[in-house]
């Protein structure tokens, strides 16, 4: 289990606690158990196969972050996290079991279908939050074995992000980075600049 006090610097980061976030913070965990190592750059790599609240504690846990290039998002909808170390080639996948943490508990389910659609009243509001937090409690204590499937993986990490040079768009004047450039009527531009090229053409 992750301490406390970790939870609570996650929860600051992503703004509240949530199931997502919660299933975030366990993959973190088996990941940084796996793989041993925290990414102070870029020696872990993360691919993340959803772009839901999860990866926030992925992000703040392992150090594999969407700034530093070293935390690649595919967008598969699916609790998928695979993570590669770059020193020794080790590579995991980390995949959420369909039926962990009661993910189809019906009288959860039905709450949340009318909390979007008609709204709740207050009890059934409560009920809900007290599922909701029942539901994060289990996630954050339940053995990892019993919420995700793990196993090695034999493929090479993903490339090193490269660095590119940034050149001057000719029509905004806003530095872009070159492999961000288009040309048109003998302009380098920006692609903003050039969507609007094109759309007047
Ligand atoms: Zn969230
Ligand atoms: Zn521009």
């Amino acid at each position: 289990m992750v301490p406390d006090k970790i939870v609570e610097l996650v929860i600051a980061f992503h703004g509240h606690l949530c199931p997502g976030l919660a299933i975030g913070i366990r993959a973190a965990e088996l990941a940084l158990q796996e793989m041993d190592s925290r990414a102070g750059d870029e020696e872990l790599v993360a691919v993340v196969e959803n772009d839901n609240c999860s990866v926030d504690a992925i992000q703040f846990m392992t150090g594999c972050t969407f700034g530093k290039g070293n935390l690649i998002f595919q967008d598969h909808g699916k609790n998928v996290y695979r993570f590669y170390r770059r020193e020794d080639g080790k590579a995991i996948r980390i995949a959420q079991k369909a039926d962990a943490a009661k993910r189809k508990d019906p009288a959860y389910q039905t709450l949340q279908d009318k909390q979007h659609k008609a709204g709740l009243s207050d009890e059934e509001l409560e009920r809900l939050n007290f599922l909701r937090e029942e539901r994060i409690k289990k996630i954050l204590s339940m053995d990892l074995k019993e919420l995700f499937t793990l196993k090695e993986i034999n493929e090479t990490p993903p490339q090193h992000a490269n660095i590119y040079e940034s050149v001057e768009c000719e029509h905004c004047h806003e530095l872009t980075m070159e492999t961000r450039t288009r040309r048109i009527h003998g302009k380098w531009l920006c692609l903003p600049c050039y969507a609007k090229q094109e759309r007047k053409i």
